[in-house]
């Protein structure tokens, strides 16, 4: 019906455009079926959809077996750094997945300077478009440190200060990563405080929660409170049951979120396609008392917490497999750890997993995949109408580390693989679940449809070659199948081709 309105509005007259993507399957974002047309642009803009007369001078572009579908949308992203940095602000690993948008600031952590972050993007340009979340943990390191211990009276005013403040520089909404230090030492109310002020100004609340393994439902709930003492919606970021003890969880999760929904709350979340997820091995296995190397180090020289800590690091290891699950990603005191599990690299070194835990922590750390997930859960998530897929990835270039997967092919994994392979999920709702959907959940007019009037932000893929290379073993393999990439109506990828235009811009939210 959509697109028939559009249809007969343009009929007859001669559309004034730049580049026309003609005889393609266009898909609109909304999950409605595709439609057989063409698609034009003037400037940074839509300008028609459908059939239609266009001006002899438009460059066209023959999209004959392509889908066209709304540039992608990429929830929840940790590019706060690289996206700044010379070397990594191409973004070319999510470029050649077909996202047009990133969103930074998540799991509570990155740029706390919210209005100087989004200048700098704009001065010197990224590939993508780049939306940002208020990381509450970083606010909170500002403001208290890393102490474990509630804000005081002036402290609270001092963070909803800032909170204002980043609101009124152009941040959607705020995040948590209630497992990692400091974000976690906030309490529920401290929480509701500072979304009462994301709210006020039609921001989002954003968690990673406290607990995805046996405390999954408690979490939820814990994210439905706050949405609901502070009047805003909520959002779960990376919704997962994750660990062995927690298999079994997600369809209870989904029934509770739906539940929620069904009352009339606002709530969503999103998903990478993976059974493994990727964090710090500190986040993983340490107590957060001990993150620190500091700390931890000082814990180890002193026999009583010396002993607590390392009993509570073995039972950590014991639920993940006895660290058979636990795989180095990045570790810059011993690159050759990297991409082996630790059971069999402690079994080879004739040590404990505990062992080679205390050295890397004891070195400042490491980064870890972990195998937590079960395939059938990851599934059932990926189905939800109100889940959309995000990556928790980064921009990147190759190098020797072996990151998640997830960095180079969370998209065409969602689109190409589950959808259009497998049929776990209609090619409709997987497009949607990366345009339409994010979209609306950020409160973001004029992206992730197509639509006349809406930004030229658009992907145009070959179905039957979009799909994910990047694997666990060799994860930095750019994804293939985008042909063409428009960001703010630029062409950022021709013909399969990176032309390495900047042409992403900061999104700024307006209350
Ligand atoms: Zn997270």
């Amino acid at each position: 019906m959509y697109f028939v309105a559009i249809l007969l509005s343009i009929a007859g007259a001669p559309i004034d455009a730049d580049v026309v993507i003609s005889n393609a399957t266009i898909h609109d974002g909304a999950g409605n079926p595709s439609i057989h047309g063409d698609l034009a642009i003037k400037g940074s803009r839509i300008v028609a959809i459908g059939k239609f007369e266009v001006s002899a001078d438009a460059t066209v572009i023959d999209a004959s077996g392509l889908i066209v579908a709304p540039g992608f949308i990429d929830l929840h992203n940790h590019s706060d750094r690289p996206i700044t940095q010379a070397e990594t602000r191409l973004n070319k690993n999510y470029i050649t997945q077909g996202v047009t948008t990133i969103v930074t600031g998540n799991c509570g952590g990155g740029r706390a300077d919210v209005g100087v972050y989004l200048d700098q993007i704009d001065k010197n340009g990224a590939g993508t478009n780049v939306a940002h979340l208020i990381p509450q943990g970083a606010v909170r390191r500002e403001v208290i440190g890393s102490e474990k211990r509630p804000a005081t009276p002036a402290e609270l005013a001092q963070m909803k200060t800032l909170f204002d403040q980043a609101m009124q520089s152009g941040a959607w909404g705020m995040s948590t990563g209630l497992i990692y230090v400091p974000s976690k030492y906030a309490d529920t109310t401290e929480l509701v405080e500072l979304a009462k002020v994301v709210g006020k100004h039609n921001g989002i609340y954003v968690s990673h929660m406290r607990n995805e393994n046996t405390r999954l439902l408690e979490s939820i709930d814990e994210t439905l409170a706050i949405g609901e003492q502070a009047s805003l919606p909520v959002h779960i970021s990376h919704f997962k049951a994750s660990g062995r003890a927690a298999w079994g969880l997600a369809a209870d999760a989904v029934h509770k979120v739906q539940a929620a929904r069904d009352a009339g709350r606002q709530v969503t979340a999103d998903q990478y396609p993976y059974i493994a997820s990727s964090t710090s091995l500190g986040a993983m296995v340490v107590p957060d008392e001990y993150r620190t190397t500091i700390k931890f180090t000082a814990a180890l020289k002193d026999e009583r917490d010396g002993a607590n800590l390392r009993q509570k690091i073995e039972r950590s290891i014991e639920t993940r497999s006895g660290g058979a699950s636990l795989f180095v990603a990045s570790y810059s005191e011993n690159r050759g750890w990297q991409g082996r599990d630790l059971a069999s690299l402690a079994k080879e070194q004739d040590r404990s997993v505990l062992d080679l835990v205390i050295e890397i922590q004891s070195n400042g750390g490491a980064a870890m995949v972990n195998f937590g997930m079960q395939e059938e859960e990851v599934r059932l998530i990926m189905q939800q109408p109100f889940v959309a897929v995000a990556s928790d990835g980064g921009a990147k270039v190759p190098n020797d580390t072996v990151p998640h997967p997830r960095n180079y092919g969370t998209f065409p994994r969602r689109i190409g693989h589950y959808a259009i392979e497998r049929g776990i999920v209609t090619l409709e709702q997987a497009i949607r679940s990366a345009t339409g959907l994010p979209a609306d959940i950020l409160g973001m007019k004029e992206r992730g449809y197509l639509k006349p009037g809406n930004v030229a932000d658009l992907v145009v893929f070959d179905p039957k070659a979009f799909r994910d290379t990047a694997t666990f073993q060799q994860p930095h393999q750019y994804a293939t199948g985008v042909r063409y990439l428009f960001v703010n109506g630029q062409l950022v990828i021709d013909q399969g081709e990176v032309t390495g235009k900047l042409a992403g811009r900061a999104l700024r939210h307006k209350p």
